[in-house]
């Protein structure tokens, strides 16, 4: 959940107001007796960017629009490493076993209020079997011919990709109506 979709105070229900707390403008209730602030705190997410025979594995979720795909991503579960979290997510959204192999980064991610840990990882052979509830295709591009997008985990394939001395243009996304969904 973004910031912006914050009206109301979750614990007494009253409306929030624009305070200034520990050095910005936060959504915080103006009731002295409640006092509930909502910091805006961003919520750790895991990418991971799958090798394998000189290919990336790039994944679409539902809802996405048909040329859109990105990085399987996905959150941490309680007491959970992220390094341990990335390889659980790959095994769940497309059902092969992954070994990370680097530590990319922390990208934050301000429009969906999250910072997103990625990794670079090693995809074993098999057959790739997609979470159903989760994502609708998926695709495997060359390393040489991937493409990196301006938000959400693109950052972190832009980088990674001048690591390897590849420096391609962005993909330009035009369809704003979905900008949102860029995570899954
Ligand atoms: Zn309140």
């Amino acid at each position: 959940m973004s910031q912006a979709s914050y009206k109301y105070c979750p614990s007494c229900q009253t409306k929030l107001t624009d305070q200034s707390l520990g050095g910005l403008i936060r959504k915080a209730c103006p009731l002295e007796s409640c006092g509930f602030v909502y910091w805006g705190n961003p919520t750790p997410v895991v990418a991971g960017i799958v090798e394998r025979a000189g290919q990336v594995i790039l994944v679409q979720s539902h809802g996405w629009p048909k040329d859109w795909y990105g990085l399987v991503t996905g959150f941490l579960e309680m007491d959970e490493k992220p390094e341990n979290a990335i390889v659980r997510e790959v095994q769940e959204e497309i059902g092969i076993k992954a070994n990370v192999t680097s530590y990319l980064g922390a990208y934050p991610f301000n429009q969906m209020g999250q910072i997103i840990f990625a990794f670079h990882l090693t995809g074993e052979a098999g057959k790739i079997t997609l979470c159903d509830e989760e994502l609708t295709s998926y695709k495997e591009v060359a390393i040489e011919k991937l493409r990196p997008w301006e938000r959400g985990t693109g950052p972190a394939v832009k980088e990674w990709l001048a690591s390897r001395s590849l420096y391609p243009p962005n993909i330009e996304r035009t369809s704003t109506s979905v900008i949102e969904a860029e995570n899954n």
